[in-house]
């Protein structure tokens, strides 16, 4: 197998305590990195990251089976970069990789092939593109790249820096994420199922596109398959697909509890559930919230295989977050908390 490689070097300007903060916001990404002297390696999902720290020069090395891993890694590690240290991706120098200039080895085109509707407020995209080999691995979601109404799309470039640009302002691509439902890359499609709501322009989109339109995407990425031989999950009409695929990918061994919180019950479909695994259907409005709910289950004691799971809208899952994690002792590699979208202040 050939190896695609990316170098990122940085000299000079580095906070106290670098690595372990590095180090600790993997964790908060659920990726537990191996300390090696001066280092932290990685390695998992088609790429191996190996970071080093020696004196005033900061390296980065990524090898990865493919130019589309390397985007898709470096990606992810700039992320983790940003939020350990402001700023300090922004310093660092990038060789191999992608040809500056081009198209992200993420970015793919597809064709709408049909939208119907699936629930009360849920309509099902089937898209068709020859690259959908792309998102054979690597994530369980995707972004719509869709263009402001009424202008060319301006797609993404690779910089020569390796960042991967999008356009701002007036031409800034709407990007919302979505979650595979069907994916058959060696048949050259998949579909999803958005859940429509006010001043969406992503409802706008599938209620009037045409078979025959095309759309960009970039993808895949965002969240694995959860681990824990117990698990608890919560999640609301937006990760609806997420936690179905989840649960119809869980072994039968696997137990605990599932709380789907919908505001119309025309929205509830049939699930594919593990017998150890009791899932409960929310109101919204109506009794306990996805927290209260969840927050009632008692956790198998640390040391335990057990994981947490919560998808929804951002305040709720900032309290969740801050509930397991200070409260209930969650440890970073054992939960996952998704802000899947953002309520008006
Ligand atoms: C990893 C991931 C996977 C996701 N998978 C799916 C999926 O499979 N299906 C799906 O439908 N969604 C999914 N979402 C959520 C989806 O990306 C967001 O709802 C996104 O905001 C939709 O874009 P939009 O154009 O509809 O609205 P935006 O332009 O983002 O927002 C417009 C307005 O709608 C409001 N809004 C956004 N979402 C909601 C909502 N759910 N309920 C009420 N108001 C809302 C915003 O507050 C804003 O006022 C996922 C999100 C993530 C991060």
């Amino acid at each position: 197998m050939s190896e695609v490689l990316a170098q990122g070097e940085l000299h000079g300007g580095l906070p106290d305590g670098l690595l372990e903060r590095v180090a600790r916001e993997m964790r908060e990404h659920g990726r537990e990195p191996q300390a090696v002297p001066g280092g932290l390696r990685l390695e998992g999902q088609g790429a191996r990251v190996e970071m080093d720290l020696q004196g005033e020069a900061f390296r980065i090395r990524i090898a990865a089976d493919d130019n589309m891993a390397v985007q898709r890694v470096r990606g992810a590690v700039i992320h983790m970069l940003d939020h350990a240290v402001e700023g300090l991706s922004d310093r660092m120098d990038w060789q191999g990789g992608p040809e500056p200039g081009g198209l992200p080895p993420n970015v793919i085109f597809a064709t709408v092939e049909g939208v119907s509707r699936i629930g009360a407020n849920f309509l099902r995209v089937r898209l068709r593109s020859d690259a959908m080999e792309t998102f054979a691995e690597g994530g369980m979601h995707f972004r719509l790249l869709l263009p402001p109404e009424g202008r060319a799309p301006a797609w993404p470039v690779v910089d020569e820096r390796g960042r991967t640009v999008w356009a701002r302002g007036e031409d800034a691509l709407h990007t919302p994420a979505y979650t595979f439902v069907d994916l058959e890359p060696g048949e050259g499609w998949m579909s999803f199922d958005l859940y429509e709501h006010e001043g969406s322009y992503a409802t706008d989109w599938a209620r009037r596109v045409a078979p025959g339109a095309e759309v960009g995407l970039s993808g895949p990425g965002g969240g694995d398959f959860p681990p824990g031989d117990w698990i608890l999950m919560g999640g609301d009409e937006t990760a609806l697909p997420a936690i179905r695929r989840i649960l119809a990918q869980s072994g039968e061994g696997r137990c605990g509890h599932v709380f789907l919180e919908t505001g119309d019950p025309g929205d509830r479909v049939p699930l594919e559930v593990p017998p150890g695994i009791t899932v409960t259907w929310l109101a919204r409005g109506e009794g306990p919230d996805l927290l209260e709910a969840m927050s009632a289950v008692a956790l198998p004691p640390a040391g335990e295989s057990r994981y947490v799971w919560l998808a929804a809208e951002r305040r709720l899952v900032r309290r969740a977050k801050a509930h397991f994690r200070d409260t209930q002792g969650l440890a970073g590699a054992e939960g996952y908390f998704s802000a899947y979208w953002s309520a008006p202040a």
